[in-house]
């Protein structure tokens, strides 16, 4: 049995860059996905490169090959360049583009909103062709003579010590077998089956569950592409805010219509109740559905430490929710260097955790602390929400995309009218000061 010295278990953003990077190093690699055609998501992304400055660690910039056409997008087949400013890596994309420009939190029933856009209206984010990124990575996997073993899963890993290496056992088709390899990277997303088995989630709490439903739409009124809205409020159907985004490559002209449910609450059913009887049912009196996807997702504690005996975790495998596809290229990156070291005799997964942990602002315990935004609905009345929206009339916050900084800033806007808040209305004043103790799994669980 040939041995590797780095066998990569997934072929996501995460893994397939950690292959380009290592083969270049010179390293033997082995890349493992279950999947037959990468090229074809089978798993919901909605697709942007986040452009936000210091987004998950990195400010990500693109060096766009073309100018935009009549229709405000960069054309098929244009060859763009995604940097990282912070560590330095280049990836080329060929394919379109799609800038957004504004992003609107609705109230409920549409009456104010929560507005981030930069003055010049430059993109904060571009919604790009993720499955063709994924083929041009590894279209230069394969030319680096990587092994590439796809429709195989590689579902239990033993790790027998630092210097024998690692056992995997993998199926294809039916038939089970077994490789070898000196390194293993767990990049299998967030279901981390290969950690899983290695016993590497057991210290990991357990949060929340979400199943996402996208319906991709045509003919949706007053649809802008390059928009990306939200709507909070108990009358849009649910306690997450569904959103609406740009459509997939192709059809920028179509709407992404977002729904995150549970089981309890099917996003098929949040989405009957947000396209016939919200407040913004009227945009959709015409739509149609063209197509839809689905996943669905955990959120786990990060992995603190994401490596174990010969074994490192990256990218979501190891994240809270997700690292985007830009921070899995990061991971991708500092993991091969750490390959390279650790095959050396050095400390290389120390020196992964320690870049890990510095820049996924998910490792720090502070954001486990709720974040406001989130906790919004159905912790305030929908009454509530207009209220606290209207404190926003008339600002413009700067053009944010991230999860984290998006609710912290609507909130930083919201305290400076603290005096007034509690003079006009103490119910909502005692509901502000209440949430700052709340937890994350506290507003999830509701
Ligand atoms: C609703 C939603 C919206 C999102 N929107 C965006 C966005 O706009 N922009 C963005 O950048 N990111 C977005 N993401 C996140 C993004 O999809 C991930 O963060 C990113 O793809 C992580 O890359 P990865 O390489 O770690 O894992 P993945 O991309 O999940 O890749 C894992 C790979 O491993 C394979 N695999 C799994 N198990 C096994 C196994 N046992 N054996 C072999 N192969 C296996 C899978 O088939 C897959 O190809 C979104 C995610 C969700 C859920």
């Amino acid at each position: 049995m040939s041995v590797y010295d780095v066998a990569i278990v997934g072929a996501g953003p995460g893994g397939l860059y950690t292959a380009i990077c290592a083969a270049k190093k010179g390293l033997k690699v082995v890349l493992i996905e279950k999947r037959k055609d990468i090229s074809k998501l089978t798993r919901y992304c909605s697709e942007h490169i986040i452009l936000e400055e210091m987004y998950n660690g990195d400010t990500i910039t693109v060096d766009v090959g073309a100018k935009l056409n009549s229709k405000g997008e960069v054309p098929q087949g244009t060859k763009n360049i995604i940097k990282s400013t912070n560590f330095g890596w280049e990836v080329e994309y060929v394919g379109p583009l799609c800038p957004v420009r504004d992003k609107y939190y609705y109230s409920a029933k549409l009456e104010h909103n929560a507005h981030y856009a930069w003055p010049d209206r430059h993109p904060f984010a571009w919604k790009y062709d993720k499955a063709g990124l994924l083929q041009q990575l590894l279209n230069q996997v394969l030319a680096l003579g990587v092994e590439y073993i796809p429709e195989t899963t590689c579902y239990e890993a033993r790790d027998s010590g630092k210097s024998e290496g690692l056992l995997l056992k993998c199926v294809s088709k039916g038939k089970r077998f077994q490789m070898q390899a000196k390194k293993l990277v767990e990049a299998s997303g967030a279901s981390a089956q290969v950690a899983q088995s290695l016993g590497m989630n057991e210290d990991r709490i357990y949060f929340a569950s979400a199943l996402t439903r996208a319906y991709y739409m045509s003919g949706v009124k007053g649809y802008n592409p390059a928009e990306w809205c939200g709507y909070w409020g108990l009358c849009y159907g649910s306690n997450f805010a569904p959103l609406m985004g740009t459509g997939p490559a192709g059809h920028y002209d179509w709407a992404d219509v977002i729904l995150i449910g549970h089981p309890a609450q099917m996003p098929g059913e949040l989405f009957e109740h947000f396209t016939k009887k919200s407040p913004v049912a009227y945009m959709f009196e015409n739509a149609k559905i063209e197509r839809e996807h689905s996943c669905a997702t955990k959120a786990y504690a990060p992995m603190k430490v994401p490596y174990k005996g010969n074994v490192l975790a990256i990218g979501d495998a190891a994240a809270f929710v997700e690292t985007q596809m830009q921070g899995a290229l990061n991971c991708g990156f500092w993991a091969a260097d750490a390959l390279e070291k650790e095959l050396d005799g050095k400390p290389g997964f120390d020196e992964y955790t320690k870049t890990w942990q510095e820049t996924f602002e998910f490792n720090d315990d502070g954001m486990m602390q709720v974040q406001s935004g989130y906790a919004l609905i159905p912790y305030y009345t929908d009454e509530q929400v207009v209220y606290l929206f209207s404190l926003l009339d008339g600002v413009t916050m700067d053009g944010s995309w991230s999860q984290y900084a998006s609710p912290r800033m609507m909130w930083k806007e919201i305290h400076k009218h603290d005096e007034r808040i509690q003079q006009e209305r103490p119910d909502v004043w005692e509901k502000i000061v209440n949430q700052q103790g709340k937890t994350l799994s506290d507003s999830m669980s509701q």
